[in-house]
């Protein structure tokens, strides 16, 4: 399961950044996944609880928002999103495109901490 390491390495990019703001808890996460970026949010729940076990982030919640992928087609000139992950062609002309402009990301964009 490889979200695993994934939430041990977010656990650990939060604890840091919490350090840093010399919090001493860390209420709350929030992150982005894409759908392309292979990670299941519901994996990753389970799997941040477990990471989190004994850091400030210990019973925090885990916010998570996926994001569709978004292309670019060079026919219609415009960003689309895809409405599958399967089929790298736009939904509005059918033209394949492989310009990813979202889809990828798996990133903290904000933490809630707790300063004393
Ligand atoms: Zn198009």
């Amino acid at each position: 399961m490889h979200e695993l390491s994934i939430a041990h390495g977010l656990v650990e990019a939060a604890s840091e950044a919490a350090r840093e703001a010399g919090a001493v808890r860390v209420n709350e996460v929030r992150v982005r996944i894409g759908a392309l970026s292979g990670v299941v949010a519901s994996a990753l729940h389970f799997c941040y609880e477990i990471a989190a076990a004994g850091t400030p982030l210990e019973g925090s919640r885990l916010l998570i928002t996926e994001l569709p992928v978004v292309i670019y087609c060079p026919h219609c000139e415009a960003e689309v999103e895809l409405p599958s992950i399967q089929l790298f062609c736009c939904p509005v002309c059918d033209t394949p495109t492989a310009a990813i402009r979202q889809g990828r990301e798996m990133e903290i964009e904000s933490l809630e901490i707790e300063v004393p």
